[in-house]
């Protein structure tokens, strides 16, 4: 027996690689297949690092990923370049920073070809004041201020209306120590007129000079830091001034209700609890919760702002708490708007259509998937949580769904496709802590006959507790139903790892929290 023991392509521990694969050893203890460079930018493009995962700590997940990019920028810079563009532009990740690294990392290491391209895409990847000190930051830790970088920042300046410019420089005035003072006297941009150079001037000497659309809200600006009530309030509503404007001690209800109309979307979903604590948002504050909610289930609106689902799912974990992150402040939560935040999770996503195929949706929710890592920093977003959210996307869309979670054995889960998802949220964070083993999808579909096209896995592919590969467990579930059931693995964390076959064109790696995977996973499972 030893021999059809030890050597065994059908049927092996997950402690051991499969014969002549070519597995590789996880964090785990267990045996998965490494992802390629270039998945591995996708997941921290999408993922980021923070706060690493239940193995790795957050410095050494950062160091792997940055080392999985830079590879990719020496073998193919462009190629880098256009995948930043392509997930920060589409809003794709709940956060810009990695793509901000990322981009930092190609004007630092790539080839002149690389740092070429890399300097155009700078407005289309740092579109904020904020994105700009960030790179700013990032950059500065890689590379010297040469040439082409000050021209690329001086650019951003110089390219912008001047309408725009004059609200980035109110809006975002400084982060991470550095500020547009900073960079404007880094980078010494030509002001292509009058317009411009009266906004430059403000910004290094604090000037007031010049006329026109721009100068005036600057003007409202200098304004408002002296004014209160009700004059303030006006200023406001005239000038369409941003919160940010306007000093922290100053934002009363008056205020708040002035900024309301004209509130960019991202400030309103971070703002709800404080609108609410106010009494801007309450129960029979008709006027201002229909303008709030029809905001929040604007499917344009939320494209245009580049609204995530996960600053939905951060926004409605807190809002339904009734206090804030720091504790300061508490409010009676208005019931319409969880709904609102609820519907709006989802039209965040891209369209999805049903496939009509039968689906297993498998969670996991070991212990490595719930005690570490909170997805995009968001506290009590584990990677368990994010992947029963990102699972009723597809369970919601689809007709014929079972919906199942697993340690290493099927954990019973009570979630239907009408819950709301704080519902999902508490429910899933409430599961006990145990071992993995991703098979258990596939040997729960042979073992009950469950007729599946797809097998969906969401998990950090550390498995290590069974005595069978999930890989193996599926090709016995073809090979007993004679279904050419398809497997697709959502990495949850941006780890180097999937229990998916690189060679067996049935299975598919996408991130977790990319708002395409929805849309991808349809497509795959159609063929
Ligand atoms: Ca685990």
């Amino acid at each position: 027996m030893y021999l059809r023991q030890h050597y065994n392509t059908k049927e092996t521990p997950q402690g051991q690689a499969i014969p002549g694969s070519t597995q590789v050893p996880n964090s785990a203890g267990g045996y998965a297949w490494a992802v390629d460079d270039w998945t591995r930018l996708d997941r921290f493009l999408v993922l980021g690092s923070e706060g690493g995962t239940y193995y790795i700590g957050e410095q050494k997940l950062t160091v792997e990923n940055a080392e999985a990019v830079r590879r990719c920028i020496v073998s193919d810079g462009p190629r880098v370049v256009e995948r930043i563009v392509a997930i920060s532009e589409a809003g794709r990740a709940p956060k810009n920073d990695p793509a901000l690294f990322a981009l930092a990392m190609c004007v630092s290491f790539g080839d002149l070809e690389t740092r070429r391209r890399a300097f155009s895409a700078l407005p289309r990847v740092a579109r904020i004041g904020t994105h700009l000190f960030h790179f700013a930051n990032y950059v500065d830790g890689l590379r010297g201020w040469g040439r082409g970088l000050r021209r690329a920042v001086a650019s951003w300046y110089q390219d912008m209306e001047p309408t725009q410019l004059s609200f980035q420089a109110i809006k975002y005035q400084q982060r991470d120590g550095w500020g547009h003072r900073d960079l404007l006297r880094l980078s010494h941009p030509k002001a292509q007129d009058s317009r411009h150079n009266a906004i430059y001037k403000w910004i290094v000497d604090g000037e007031l000079v010049g006329f026109g659309e721009a100068m005036d809200q600057i003007q409202a600006f200098a304004q408002a830091q002296v004014s209160e009530g009700k004059e303030l309030a006006n200023l406001i509503t005239e000038f369409r001034l941003p919160m940010e404007a306007v000093p922290s001690g100053k934002r009363t209800k008056e205020v708040w209700e002035a900024a309301l109309p004209h509130l960019g979307l991202t400030a309103l979903i971070r703002n709800l609890g404080v609108m609410t604590s106010l009494g801007v948002l309450a129960k029979g504050q008709w006027a201002a919760n229909t303008q709030v909610i029809a905001r929040l289930t604007d499917p344009k609106q939320l494209k245009t702002a580049r609204i995530h689902p996960i600053a939905v799912l951060s926004a409605l974990i807190t809002y339904n708490q009734g206090r804030g992150v720091r504790g300061h402040k508490t409010w009676e939560t208005v019931p319409d708007i969880v709904d609102a935040l609820d519907h709006a999770f989802y039209l965040a996503f891209d369209n999805i259509e049903p496939t009509g195929k039968r689906l297993v949706l498998a969670l996991d929710v070991s212990s490595s998937m719930a005690r570490c890592g909170d997805i995009a920093g968001v506290p009590g977003l584990t990677p368990r949580v994010g992947a029963a959210a990102m699972a009723m996307v597809t369970y919601k869309t689809e007709g014929q769904v079972a919906l199942i979670s697993f340690q290493d054995r099927i954990v019973p889960l009570d979630i239907s496709r009408c819950q709301r998802l704080m519902d999902v949220v508490v429910a899933t964070s409430g599961l006990p802590f145990g071992r993995t083993d991703c098979a258990q999808p596939m040997l729960w579909a042979l073992e009950n006959k469950v007729a599946a096209d797809a097998f969906i896995i969401y998990t950090d592919s550390e498995t290590w507790a069974g005595s069978i590969h999930p890989v193996q467990a599926l090709q016995q579930y073809r090979r007993e139903t004679g279904i050419p059931a398809k497997l697709v693995v959502v990495g949850m964390v941006s780890n180097g790892f999937s229990i998916a076959d690189p060679d067996d064109g049935g299975m598919l790696d996408v991130v977790g929290m990319d708002t395409s995977v929805p849309q991808v996973i349809d497509d795959f499972v159609k063929g």
